[in-house]
This record gives structure tokens, C-alpha cells and sequence, in this order.
């Protein structure tokens, strides 16, 4: 199992930290911990979450 996986922001070259992330999609909400880059912002979402995929989903970044 190997859930963290240390990610670097392109643009800043800093490691991005986890954060929870709220979606909703469908009247349903779930969470999921997504990396994040404490600089600029960023958000990584891998191909599993892909947006593509869900049209309607609405990011709320929960800030701490
Ligand atoms: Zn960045």
C-alpha cells in the first residue's frame, strides 16, 4: 500500500501537501484527499477523479 506518494508542483517545484476535498456530484457529496500545492494552489486529480467524466462536479477546497 503505498498511498503517499510525494508530488511536486510543476510550476513552484514544492511538495504538494494532502487535502481533503469535497465533491458533489449528484446531490451526494464524498471527500477524498487529493494533493495540493501550498504555493500556488494547485490541485492534483488523478485519472480515477477524473472531471471528464463527472460534468456537474463542484470542487470545495476546505481550507484547513
Ligand atoms: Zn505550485
Amino acid at each position: 500500500m503505498e498511498e503517499k506518494r510525494k508530488l511536486i508542483c510543476d510550476k513552484c517545484k514544492a511538495q504538494m501537501e494532502e487535502l481533503k476535498v469535497e465533491f458533489r456530484y449528484l446531490n451526494r457529496s464524498f471527500s477524498h484527499k487529493v494533493p495540493r500545492c501550498p504555493v500556488c494552489g494547485q490541485v492534483y486529480i488523478s485519472e480515477n477523479l477524473a472531471l471528464g467524466r463527472i460534468k456537474e462536479v463542484e470542487l470545495n477546497l476546505e481550507e484547513k
